[in-house]
């Protein structure tokens, strides 16, 4: 199995597919435009964008120009919006938010993807500013966190962005990054599923990453493939709907399933997702309702 790095050139605006963000229920098949943050405030030993997330130059995204991208991509009906990554989007928000207004006064989609630096105030003081939020989880406990170099609490303040998104109206959607296959990875996993369970609804996607040595990262050996694959069932049996292995490319648990019938209903083996298992955001075998955001242009 190959893991892909779910990442690109740094630093620069790139379009890519919003499979790759990666967003599964938000405008499936859809393309976006990813601008980078620079800065971060963790220190992962298996980064694969150091240069990035150690950065403190910064020169801000110039609202009018994107304006002026904006028309032009806008012409292509795949295309949906911006993505802010980084890095860390919060870190300059102020910016951020200058030209997230532009891109929305073109009726085009702000997704922001957070490492935990964007908290439920800062979303707070922004109201409307988000249509769909990813939030990068680096473990399920203080600990792991503290050991990534976070700081105190950020744990914590990813679950109450995640929920006072939710509450907000925001698309939400949460990715766990994986790195070796322990029990003590497993036991926060198991940890995460519950509060999935207890405190947000059962239909949110959740994307794992496998953290993988042969993309240079400094660990000693990543996940096994049957590990990620155990994940996946265990979140089954606690009828958590939809967890994928986003970086595993060309897996068969990238594809969404029914949570009621099972039938695959959108094929990501293929590019863009074949979507004809859909008919107006439900199963079209068992008529479930599949709360996904459908491209009507
Ligand atoms: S959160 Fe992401 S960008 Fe920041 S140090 Fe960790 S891997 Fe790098």
């Amino acid at each position: 199995m190959r893991f892909d790095r779910l990442s690109t050139p740094l630093g620069q605006p790139y379009i890519t597919n919003i499979e790759e963000v990666p967003l599964y229920h938000f405008y499936p098949g859809a393309s976006v435009l990813v601008l980078e943050i620079p800065g971060c405030p963790l220190r992962c030993q298996y980064c694969d964008r150091p240069e990035l997330a150690g950065s403190a130059s910064w020169s801000p995204y110039d609202p009018q120009r994107l304006a002026s991208a904006m028309e032009q991509l806008a012409q292509d009906p795949r295309f949906r919006g911006i993505v802010w990554g980084g890095g860390e989007p919060a870190l300059h928000w102020d910016n951020v938010v200058e030209n997230s207004r532009v891109v929305l006064d073109t009726g085009m989609s702000v997704i922001v993807a957070t490492n935990g630096g964007l908290t439920a105030d800062l979303l707070h003081d922004s109201p409307g500013m988000i249509d769909a939020l990813l939030v990068q989880f680096k473990g399920f406990s203080e600990e792991t966190y503290r050991s990534r170099g976070g700081p105190d609490a950020l744990l914590s303040n990813s679950c109450s962005l995640v929920e006072k998104a939710i509450e907000s109206g925001i698309h939400v959607e949460l990715m766990l990054d994986v790195v070796r296959d322990t029990p003590a990875e497993e036991a926060e996993y198991l940890n995460m599923l519950a509060w999935i369970n207890h405190d947000l609804r059962r239909n949110i996607p959740l994307h794992l990453r496998a953290i993988a040595p042969e993309h240079g990262f400094a660990i000693q050996h990543g996940p096994s493939t049957s590990f990620l694959e155990n994940l996946v069932e265990l979140a089954r049996k606690q009828h958590v709907g939809f967890v994928y292995l986003s970086n595993c490319h060309g897996h068969f648990f990238n594809n969404t399933m029914c949570p009621n019938c099972f039938s695959v209903v959108i094929d990501r083996t293929v590019q863009p997702p074949d979507l004809s298992f859909v008919t107006d955001g439900k199963c079209a075998q068992c008529g479930t309702d599949l709360e996904l955001i459908l491209n009507t242009r």
